[in-house]
């Protein structure tokens, strides 16, 4: 119903372009020149073509390249089966089991070579054992998709147009089968197909939708766009690991300031990451994300890393905190009320979201570190200082201050302190009042010495 109503509306026509064959673009339509392809791409599609098979480079790098933007990496595609691309290269290695790519090795790089796919799942094939390459489930998702195909199938399987562009460094010809130049001159995010259809085939399409508006500042064509708000809640039927292994992309992109947004905008936000959710109905969580986007944002754009583990023990913080307090009301030692609110919460999330364990040791220490900053006495800011995470708990402390979650102060004096002097180290430190009373700080009930139990074992 909703199909045909767009359809009527906007028009679908992309598919069938392709019977019509590639669009060839010279030089002159895209400026793509070939010095711009990485030279192990160069050599790998070369090799290809020598050996007298059809060999492009292929989807992110060409788009990005288009639009005057750096690659993430390169990746070919072409009509030798893997087995034979494998032959073309000495240094090469086959991955993957049930959809063969080959990569191939030039120094220390690596280039990702696909053979053409097909996909269309127009027609649901049943599982059975002579033909299992393409399964569909009732409601139209894509289960499997691994048969070869020709370059305008492998076109056709693609996500958006943009992405569907094969470039071919020895002619310096784009070759498009959706139009994808005119979207990126356009700016216009386009699915290809049938939007339902596609969303309903693999509804991460729609997670990738709104990371490429943001990461290409496009706007999404509103035909694309517009069965997305009812499809959302299909992506609660994907494994939790791939929903993971999205929003990270998305969150750690660069632009997950703006992602977020758009995850918004398009009613994506529920269900996919539940901190997501509790964050954006909160006005000081809202604040405290938006420092901790921020800030990541620019940390990437500068050429940084940025860390799953940072990032979920951001997103994680407010729980922990809020946890963390109900601990210590029912009585519990300020250390054991820190660790059960670190487990309980990781835990939870784990349910949801099926993140890996091996990020917790790196949360763990930096939200223990936190209550450690407010030690500026005696010893202890120096100990902290050659702490492993001591740069990371620093970062988080920023973000919380930026977010009103600590005092500005505080995170100024630790800015000035590592490349203080000696003597301006020491008047520095805060002297406790002889004759005073310790002075009271937040969850104060810690041993005098409580600091170094408050150190977290990694598991
Ligand atoms: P990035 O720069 O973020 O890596 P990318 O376009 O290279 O962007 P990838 O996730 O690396 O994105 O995927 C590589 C290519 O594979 C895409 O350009 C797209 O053509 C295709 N692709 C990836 N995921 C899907 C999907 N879920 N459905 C259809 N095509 C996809
Ligand atoms: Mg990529």
């Amino acid at each position: 119903m909703i199909r045909r109503f767009i359809n009527k509306v906007f028009g679908n026509t992309s598919r069938s372009k392709a019977a019509a064959g590639p669009r060839i673009l010279p030089l002159a339509a895209h400026g793509i020149r070939r010095e711009q392809i990485h030279p192990c791409a160069l050599k790998t599609t070369r090799a290809l073509k020598e050996a007298g098979f059809s060999a492009f480079v292929v989807g992110g790098a060409v788009r990005d390249l288009l639009l005057g933007r750096e690659p993430k990496d390169f990746d070919v595609a072409t009509n030798a089966l893997p087995e034979q691309v494998r032959q073309v290269f000495r240094r090469s290695r086959l991955i993957g089991r049930r959809f063969q790519i080959v990569h191939v090795y030039c120094g220390a790089d690596t280039i990702e070579v696909t053979t053409y796919r097909a996909a269309s799942a127009e027609k649901e094939v049943e599982s059975d054992e002579e033909d299992d390459s393409r399964v569909t489930a009732a409601d139209g998702m894509l289960l499997r998709d691994n048969v070869f195909g020709s370059q305008a199938e492998d076109a056709e399987r693609r996500d958006f147009t943009v992405n569907a562009l094969y470039y071919d460094p020895e002619t310096e010809e784009v070759w498009e089968w959706h139009g994808g130049v005119e979207d990126a001159r356009k700016k216009v995010l386009r699915i290809i197909g049938d939007p339902v259809q596609r969303f309903r085939e693999d509804p991460v399409r729609m997670l990738r939708a709104a990371r490429f508006a943001a990461k290409l500042d496009f706007h999404i064509d509103p035909a694309t766009r517009a069965p997305i708000a009812e499809l959302a809640s299909m992506l609660e039927r994907i494994p939790s690991a791939r929903l993971f292994d999205e929003m990270m992309k998305l969150l750690l992109s660069g632009h997950a300031e703006r992602g977020v947004r758009q995850l918004r905008a398009e009613g994506l936000h529920h269900g996919i990451l539940p901190m997501l959710d509790a964050i954006l109905d909160d006005a000081n969580r809202q604040k405290f994300l938006h420092a901790a986007l921020h800030d990541t944002d620019e940390r990437v754009r500068e050429g940084h890393s940025a860390s799953p583990a940072f990032m979920l023990a951001c997103l994680l913080w407010f729980d922990m905190e809020a946890e963390w307090r109900r601990n210590q009301a029912t009585g519990q030692s300020d250390q054991a009320a820190l660790y059960d609110a670190m487990d309980a919460v990781l835990e939870r999330q784990r349910d949801a979201l099926a993140f890996p364990r091996r990020f917790d040791g790196t949360i763990k220490e930096i939200w223990s570190l936190q209550s450690r900053f407010e030690q500026r006495s005696g010893a202890r800011p120096f100990r902290l200082l050659s702490h492993p995470r001591f740069r990371a708990g620093y970062d988080f402390l920023l973000i919380r201050a930026k977010g009103g979650d600590a005092a500005q102060e505080l995170a100024d004096w630790w800015t000035r302190f590592p490349d203080a002097s000696d003597s301006e180290r020491e008047a520095m430190l805060i002297k406790p009042q002889p004759g005073t009373a310790k002075p009271k700080r937040r969850r104060s009930r810690r041993k005098p010495d409580g600091e170094a139990a408050i150190e977290v074992k990694l598991g």
